[in-house]
């Protein structure tokens, strides 16, 4: 198995310090991959990076949520979405991103795309 990095992330960068194998890759370019993606085929699914993130986006494959239920206000970040996001990496470096979305409360998205994407980036 592997963990998977769901499209709530926002490129943080806090879960590659971490991964003991260096699974952990941003995608690039970022307009066609916009989040960080797990290499399947080295991650040894210790689960050290699912704490890292900020915005709770790293999931074993197993679990990660078909029926996302949002709090409101969290941000997804997909191909084909349209709002500004300008934040701070781990790091303090800039991270600006124009694939994002909010959720409104209790809207239900399903996060399992995430699954095939992370394969496609290493593909
Ligand atoms: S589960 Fe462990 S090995 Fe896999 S990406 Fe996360 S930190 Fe790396």
């Amino acid at each position: 198995m592997t963990h998977i990095i769901t499209s709530l992330c926002l490129r943080d960068n806090g879960c590659s310090d971490v991964c003991p194998v260096e699974s952990i890759n941003a995608g690039t370019p970022v307009e066609e991959f916009p989040t960080y993606y797990i290499d399947a085929s080295t991650c040894i699914d210790c689960g050290a990076c699912v704490p890292e993130c900020p915005f709770h986006a790293i999931y074993p494959e197993d679990e990660v949520p078909a029926a996302y239920k949002a709090i409101g206000g969290e941000l997804i970040n997909e191909v084909g979405l349209a709002g500004e996001y300008n934040g701070k990496s781990h790091h303090g470096e800039t991270v600006a991103l124009s694939t994002t979305r909010a959720l409104a409360t209790g809207e239900v998205v399903d996060l399992r795309k995430a699954i095939q994407e992370n394969r496609r980036f290493y593909s």
